[in-house]
């Protein structure tokens, strides 16, 4: 049977600092003021209450993946539209992850790396670039760029409102949410 709450999961994925947690926040706002069930899945926050014990191997990247994953999918199933925001850098643990939601949508959100590093809102940038950090995504660790992600949003070149919208059309467009984001 089709379960009828059914709800859909948008995935923002890229480098730290490209803006998938600002973008994430604003898009929850819109949804929640038109009273629809969101969460945000955060990876630093999920990584400190729920994956504390993993690190940033590719395998206990994979798991933190896959528990985001599992989490969304208990949401969507639920009616809550889970808006996950995490680098999430290799191709195989997103596409496992989206598909356990009925609709999943993955949201590719990049800058270059010279914006990345005049930004460096977590000081990691200069960090990695003192040699202080290992594998930093995109410095010295694989980011693997999504393929045929729904949606690409460059935000050296649009605005957040701009990001917000495109993500809200998106939802629109695939009809999850139709009336209820008019
Ligand atoms: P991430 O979650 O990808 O690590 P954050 O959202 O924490 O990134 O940080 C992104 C930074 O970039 C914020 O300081 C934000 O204000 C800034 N920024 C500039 N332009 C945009 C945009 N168009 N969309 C989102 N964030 C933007």
């Amino acid at each position: 049977m089709t379960n009828q709450l059914h709800a859909p999961l948008v995935w923002f994925t890229g480098l730290s600092g490209a803006g998938k947690t600002t973008i994430a926040r604003a898009v929850a706002g819109q949804l929640e003021s038109r009273r629809i069930p969101v969460e945000i899945l955060d990876g630093d926050e999920i990584r400190s209450f729920i994956s504390p014990d993993l690190g940033f191997s590719r395998a206990d990247r994979d798991l933190q993946v896959r528990r985001l994953g599992y989490i969304a999918h208990l949401l969507t199933r639920n009616g809550v539209t889970a808006l996950v925001s995490a680098i999430s850098p290799y191709r195989d643990s997103r596409a496992e992850a989206l598909q356990a939601s009925k609709q999943g949508l993955e949201v590719f959100v990049h800058a270059p790396l010279e914006v990345l590093r005049a930004r460096d809102t977590k000081a990691l940038y200069a960090k990695a670039a003192r040699g202080e950090l290992q594998g930093l995504t995109g410095v010295n660790d694989p980011y693997e760029t999504p393929e045929h992600p729904a949606l690409m949003l460059d935000t050296s070149e649009m605005a957040l409102t701009e990001c917000v919208d495109r993500v809200l059309e998106l939802l629109r467009s695939k009809g999850e949410l139709g009336e209820r984001i008019a």
